[in-house]
C-alpha cells in the first residue's frame, strides 16, 4: 500500500474547500470498513483520504415535524439503538441491526452505505421505504436528491468528485402506521444480504383504507428499487388478506421481469414474494398494535 496523504478538517467548511482543490484525487473516509478492504485490495488508488470524523455537524440523529434528519456519520449501532429511530422509523433500525458483526456496526456508518452503493447495502431498502432524501454538498452550494433516484448502478451514485452526504431526511412513520425489514443471507450472523426486503404500511382508521404502501427490494438488481405496482395495488384498499396477496402477486411481477435470467433469479423469484409477504404482514401488524395502544 503506498503512503497516502491524509486530511482530517474540523468541520464542512474546511472539507468543501478541501474537496473543491483536489477534485478526483480524494477519498473520502468515513468507518472505513468498505474504503480500508478497497485500498488493501488495490480496488482505489486516491491521492489522499479525507476523514469525516471530526466534524460534529454530520453525526447524530434528530427530528423536525414530521421528518427525521440522520447525519452520515451515524453508525449502525447508533441507528439500531436510537430511541427515535425505534419508535418511528423501526425498519431502520432493524435494518441496522442486521449489518455484519458488532465491530462493522460500531464502526460502519449509514452515509458510507448509502455512498458504497452496493446492491446489497442493508440500510438503502430500508431509506428508500422510508423516502429517503439526501442533502449533498460541495463548494457550489447544496442539492437534494431521493435516495431512488441517487444510484447508477453497481458502486455508482451521481455524486460528484468534490461532493459528499451532508444529511440524510427521512419521513417519520405515520403514527398508525407499522414497518418491516427482512433480510436473507446465508446464516444469520456476518453474513451479505441475498435478498432483502422492506416496507411501510399507513393506515386511516377514519376511512378504513391503508393510505400509504412502500416496499423496497435489495439484492435482486444493481442497486435497491422500490416496487410501485405493489404499493399501488394496496394503497387505497383495505387490510384484507385479499388485498394483501394481489400486492403479493405484483411484486412477484415486478420483482421477475428485473430479476431476468441471472444464475440467482430461481432462488430470487421464489424467496422475494415470500419477504414482500412477511414483511407487510408484520407492518400490518405493527398497525394493528398501534390501534390496541391508542384504543
Ligand atoms: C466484515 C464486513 C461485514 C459487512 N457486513 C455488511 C452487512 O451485513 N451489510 C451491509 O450493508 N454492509 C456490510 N459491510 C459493508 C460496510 O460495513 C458498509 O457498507 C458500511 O456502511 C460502510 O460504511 P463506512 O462508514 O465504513 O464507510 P467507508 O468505508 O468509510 O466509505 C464507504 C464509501 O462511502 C464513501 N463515503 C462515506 N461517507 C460519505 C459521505 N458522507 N459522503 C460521500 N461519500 C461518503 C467513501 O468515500 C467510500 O466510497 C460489511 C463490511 C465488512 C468489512
Amino acid at each position: 500500500m503506498k503512503l497516502l496523504t491524509y486530511y482530517a478538517p474540523k468541520n464542512i467548511k474546511q472539507l468543501t474547500e478541501f474537496l473543491s482543490t483536489k477534485k478526483t484525487g480524494a477519498k473520502i473516509l468515513a468507518g472505513g470498513t468498505d474504503v480500508v478492504i478497497q485500498l488493501r485490495e488495490h480496488k482505489i488508488d486516491p491521492e489522499c483520504i479525507v476523514s469525516l470524523k471530526f466534524i460534529p455537524e454530520l453525526k447524530g440523529i434528530t427530528e423536525q415535524a414530521d421528518k427525521i434528519i440522520v447525519g452520515p456519520m451515524t453508525t449502525f449501532t447508533e441507528l439500531a439503538e436510537s430511541p427515535l429511530i425505534r419508535s418511528k422509523a423501526f425498519l431502520l433500525a432493524q435494518a441496522s441491526a442486521s449489518v455484519g458483526s458488532p465491530q462493522i456496526r460500531n464502526t460502519g456508518t449509514v452515509g458510507g452505505n448509502i455512498a458504497n452503493a452496493s446492491p446489497a447495502g442493508d440500510t438503502l431498502p430500508a431509506l428508500m421505504a422510508l423516502n429517503a432524501v439526501l442533502t449533498i454538498t460541495s463548494d457550489h452550494g447544496e442539492r437534494q436528491i431521493p435516495l431512488k433516484d441517487f444510484y447508477l448502478g453497481i458502486g455508482k451514485t451521481k455524486l460528484a468528485a468534490d461532493e459528499f452526504v451532508k444529511l440524510i431526511t427521512v419521513d417519520a412513520l405515520p403514527a398508525t402506521g407499522g414497518s418491516a425489514f427482512i433480510k436473507l443471507g446465508r446464516r444469520n450472523a456476518l453474513a451479505i444480504s441475498r435478498i432483502s426486503m422492506a416496507a411501510v404500511v399507513g393506515y386511516s382508521r377514519e376511512s378504513n383504507t391503508v393510505t400509504d404502501c412502500r416496499i423496497a427490494a435489495g439484492s435482486v438488481a444493481q442497486n435497491p428499487f422500490r416496487l410501485h405496482k405493489a404499493e399501488n395495488v394496496l394503497v387505497g384498499a383495505d387490510l384484507t388478506t385479499a388485498a394483501v396477496a394481489k400486492s403479493v402477486q405484483a411484486a412477484c411481477e415486478e420483482l421477475s421481469a428485473t430479476l431476468g435470467q441471472r444464475a440467482s433469479a430461481a432462488y430470487k423469484k421464489t424467496a422475494g414474494p415470500v419477504l414482500v409477504h412477511r414483511a407487510l404482514n408484520q407492518a400490518i401488524s405493527q398497525v394493528y398494535d398501534n390501534w390496541t395502544q391508542q384504543a
